[in-house]
């Protein structure tokens, strides 16, 4: 459930990409803002170019920008810029905060479903037992215990892509990013992965931050950005969420109340306005 109040865990601002120089040079992301909040699942969608991909991994610290900040924010409350960061320190930093899940999965064949996640546990510092236990685990909490000696080749789409995501929580990331992840999936399979990433940020408070241009991913989503061309499409009319105060498009969820229509970020602030219209209503009038 996003917690409407909390204080983003990703902070971008200005985020820009440019691949390549001179008369050749693609602007893939230009000038994006974003704020990321824990327990929220976001969806980026826009077409095949719209710099989607290049947007996640700059995120999570795999693709240098070309210009801009992206602040991550710790438990303690400190901030550090992932774009700025020396290349040293970029390892560490995405052990301790980012999970990656990839269209094709991504996983090493010659390893089974236990070991693949292993591997990724001895990564993030767990080894030897613990990491086979860690494995486990969370190959339990994916409904695939009884998968958990067969090698991705064996494995169905969705059952591959199920021990992704188990991996991609080996080191309990504050932070999931998801491109593409249901690209390869048939309708109830997508569907299946789409509700395992909303209760991952329900259950334990991650944020996941899907790209895609899948449509079925929307109905998991709290917010839904369109990309177009490197930058999120504005529209003319914002609105602001009155319970959360965040800009908001008038796209999404909304409640009539006394004549007027109010916008929200997401269904947790319409069903906290629904309980209490006029505390949110008149403050809006506010000084
Ligand atoms: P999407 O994931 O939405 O399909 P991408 O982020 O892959 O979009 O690509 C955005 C733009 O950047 C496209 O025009 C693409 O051709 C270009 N691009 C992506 N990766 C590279 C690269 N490594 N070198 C040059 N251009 C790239
Ligand atoms: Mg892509």
């Amino acid at each position: 459930m996003t917690a409407p109040g909390a204080a983003p865990v990703l902070t971008v601002r200005g985020l820009t990409k440019t691949y390549g120089a001179g008369a050749t040079a693609v602007d893939a992301v230009r000038d994006v803002d974003l704020d990321v909040r824990a327990g929220e699942v976001l969806l980026v969608m826009g077409p095949s170019g719209s710099g989607k991909t290049t947007l996640l991994l700059m995120l999570g610290a795999l693709l240098r920008p070309t210009a801009g900040s992206i602040t991550v924010t710790g438990h303690d409350g400190s901030g550090i810029d992932v774009a700025a960061a020396p290349e040293k320190q970029l390892p560490a930093l995405r052990a301790a905060t980012f999970g990656f899940i990839f269209q094709d999965y991504a996983l090493l064949d010659a390893l089974t479903a236990t070991e693949n996640i292993a591997v990724a546990a001895n990564l993030a510092g767990t080894t030897g037992p613990a990491a086979h236990r860690r494995a486990l685990e969370l190959l339990e909490r994916v409904g695939l215990m009884h998968r958990a000696s067969a090698r991705p080749s064996r494995l169905s789409g969705g059952e591959q892509q199920r021990v992704a995501v188990a991996r991609a929580l080996a080191n309990d990331p504050p932070v999931l990013l998801a491109d593409e992840p249901t690209a390869n999936l048939d309708a109830s399979r997508g569907r299946d992965l789409a509700r395992l990433l909303r209760t991952l940020a329900d259950d334990d408070g991650r944020s996941v931050v899907i790209v895609s241009h899948d449509d079925r991913l929307r109905e998991v989503a709290d917010r839904v950005l369109w990309l177009e061309d490197g930058a999120f499409r504005q529209l003319a009319t914002m609105a602001t969420d009155p319970v959360c105060r965040m800009q908001v498009e008038p796209t999404g969820p909304h409640a009539t109340w006394r004549g007027e229509q109010w916008w929200f970020c997401s269904d947790a602030c319409r069903r906290e306005f629904l309980a209490r219209p006029e505390q949110f209503a008149l403050g809006r009038a506010g000084p």
